[in-house]
């Protein structure tokens, strides 16, 4: 079996990935890895969510050098990804010290260039605002021996091809080229044929998987609402035993100190237990006093329980074998499992291409409502509180003085509800996190979105509602107003599946063409429907 120890890469590396929780190299880190530290071009298929940032990332860390001058270049087709990947390599170089640059439009010019005077080693940015540096000559890449477009498909579709080959025209020939992308099509392999030297091509799992038969629900979820929804899918659901996977054990860790603290009954495993503590954590969950069993992959491994009734992917595996092999640890012997997987935007084409590759099509489920949350608590909570007094316990009578105290003061239905608040139910998440798209000018609750095409590409309102249906996993009769122009569209989605839709379409296609879309500018004063009273 392969690890991180097995790539030759230095120790300070080494040490970080460690700190980052991860266990052991994504099966795309297992195959390009080694490949791309051999000093040849290599040409990776893969998406956000396999783990494809350190893949490259990882070996671009450990070329370069601390000589004060940028040595490695790294294209990406938005700012978003520009700040994520400089995140992730910030990470992977906390010991050895290498600065790395996100630069992006929309960013003051002058921060930029103060930030590259005093030297970095590693670029990352929009192709347009590299092109305005190269040209104001605030950057040069005349030691860069190492370029990485990533998410090439995107950036071609967003028209970026003239600025990416000016790019690589200034840099010195005998440099390594690294290409990622999710789908591989003729302009992307004509770029390759240009700019690379005999390419190696790597993929994952492109021989087909076969899921089980087990029923499978994927829900929309935010990344800060992670935890609430989480907590309100399995306050929903009548889990007897359930195994929740994380991506890495720092996530096992922080996901099982949020659970614990909100009262359920769970436990972690992780690669770095002691086998005696692994034991005792597997045994609680073989006797049923713990009902979650958090984990990642490589922890997980091994694990044979007969009653597991739920598999929850807390976050969504790395490559479709990992979510067959996951969603197999239920349902075990005849009995009916239950596979639930949280997406957030960003992973939804990893979702997409999953399904794909399993050829089957994963239904969504909303996550429920608090009101539907209490419904279903109503009888398990009348009883736990029904049994607490029937047991009552010594601590009644200590707590005499202070209930006649809190009765004094409150009428006995508010103590009750605060109680039973306190007790049972999670914050409210705030829907709005991360996303927000300000005044769209669309209807009340509604996000209106702009599309840059139109019936120029044969749009019709049922096309459009089609595909975002399919793609995001939506009702299309959800949808609100979908007006179709000449040369654009302008289509409206409910707030709560906005952020879904933005990820889902932002590059994509329809219709076979090139569609872009982005949230609607405000109408003008005179325009702005006013809600009519009745
Ligand atoms: P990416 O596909 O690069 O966007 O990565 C998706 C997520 O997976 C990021 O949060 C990474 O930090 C995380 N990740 C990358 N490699 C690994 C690994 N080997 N084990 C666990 N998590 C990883």
């Amino acid at each position: 079996m392969t690890n991180f120890n097995d790539f030759d890469i230095s120790d300070s590396i080494r040490k970080a990935i460690k700190d980052m929780g991860f266990e052991e190299p994504s099966p795309i880190q297992l195959k390009a890895i080694p490949v791309i530290l051999e000093g040849g071009d290599v040409i990776g298929q893969a998406q956000t969510g396999t783990g494809k940032t350190a893949a490259f990332g990882i070996p671009v860390v450990d070329k370069v050098t601390h000589e004060k001058v940028v040595q490695a270049l790294i294209l990406t087709p938005t700012r978003e990804l520009a700040i994520q990947v400089s995140g992730e390599l910030q990470k992977l170089s906390v010991y050895n010290k290498i600065r790395t640059l996100p630069i992006y439009g929309g960013q003051s010019i002058g921060h930029q260039i103060k930030a590259l005077k005093q030297g970095v080693q590693v670029v990352i940015g929009t192709p347009g605002r590299i092109l305005d540096h190269l040209k104001r000559k605030t950057l040069g890449l005349d030691s860069v021996h190492t370029v990485v477009l990533d998410e090439a498909d995107e950036m071609l579709d967003m028209g970026f091809i003239d600025d990416i080959e000016l790019i690589l025209k200034q840099v010195q020939e005998k440099r390594q080229t690294l290409l990622f992308s999710a789908t591989m099509p003729p302009a992307i392999k004509k770029l390759s044929r240009k700019y690379m030297t005999t390419p190696k091509i790597v993929t994952i799992n492109k021989g087909e998987v076969t899921a089980p038969l087990i029923n499978q629900i994927y829900f929309k979820v935010l990344e800060r609402n992670k935890i609430d929804s989480l907590c309100r899918i399995i306050d929903s659901e009548e889990i007897e035993l359930g195994i929740l996977f994380c991506r890495t054990k720092k996530g096992v860790a922080e996901l099982t100190e949020a659970l614990q603290a909100r009262g359920y009954l769970a436990d972690g495993l992780h690669g770095d237990l002691t086998q005696s503590q692994r034991d005792a954590v597997m045994k609680k969950f073989r006797d049923s006093s713990i009902e979650f069993l958090i984990a990642t992959d490589v922890a997980a491994r091994g694990i044979d329980v007969e009653n597991v009734t739920h598999v929850i992917n807390y976050d969504i595996p790395q490559d479709p074998e990992s979510y067959v092999h996951r969603i197999g640890r239920t349902g075990r012997a005849g009995r009916q499992g239950l596979a639930l997987t949280l997406v957030t935007p960003r992973e939804m084409k990893h979702l997409r291409s999953i399904e794909h590759e399993i050829k089957m099509s994963i239904p969504s489920q909303d996550v429920p409502t608090i009101e539907e949350v209490v419904e279903k608590q109503r009888d398990s909570w009348k009883k736990r509180v029904t049994d607490t007094i029937e047991s009552r316990g010594k601590e009644f009578e200590l707590f005499a003085p202070l209930v006649e105290d809190i009765l004094q003061e409150h009428a006995p239905q508010d103590v009750v509800s605060a109680l039973l608040k306190m007790n049972f139910s999670s914050e409210t998440p705030n829907e709005e996190a991360g996303y927000n798209f300000g005044d769209t000018g669309g209807a009340k609750g509604m996000v209106r979105f702009f599309i840059n095409v139109g019936r120029n590409v044969q749009l019709t309102p049922k096309i459009v509602a089609d595909e975002v249906s399919e793609l995001v996993g939506i009702s299309s009769k959800a949808i609100g107003r979908i007006d179709i122009f000449e040369n654009f569209t302008f289509m409206e989605v409910p707030e709560e599946v906005a952020p879904f839709v933005y990820e889902a379409l932002r590059y994509s296609r329809i219709n076979g063409a090139r569609v872009n879309l982005e949230p609607a500018k405000p109408r003008p004063k005179r325009e702005k429907r006013t809600p009519t009273r009745s």
